[in-house]
């Protein structure tokens, strides 16, 4: 099993509607940009909404984490993994790349 496997309530929150709702809502809202690259003029389309606040077995069931705009940010893939890990590539022992998902955001 990988370590980046989402745990079974990250699994039912992300395959809710409410979640698909608002994270589609939210992406329009911010005109389905990466709100990292914008910082830097950059325009890519965003392909992850990811969570500020981490999403955990015990706000998961809290709206006002898992569903509260002010806590989603767009981004690209790029710049996901970079918030996640603070590099875009992880390269295991044979130096290939792999990529490190991580656990809790989700298209
Ligand atoms: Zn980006
Ligand atoms: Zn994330």
């Amino acid at each position: 099993m990988s370590k980046f496997e989402r745990p079974e309530w990250a699994k039912k929150f992300y395959s809710s509607n409410a979640w698909k709702e608002c994270r589609k809502a939210y992406a329009s809202s911010v005109g389905g940009l990466c709100e990292r690259c914008m910082e830097s003029g950059i325009y890519s389309p965003g392909e992850v909404v990811h969570h500020k606040t981490p999403l955990t077995a015990f706000n998961i069931n809290d709206p006002t984490v898992t569903l509260n705009w002010d806590n989603l940010m767009l981004v690209c893939n790029n710049c996901h993994q970079q918030i996640h890990s603070g590099r875009r590539w992880k390269v295991d022992e044979f130096g290939r790349v792999v990529n490190e998902y991580p656990s809790h955001c989700s298209l």
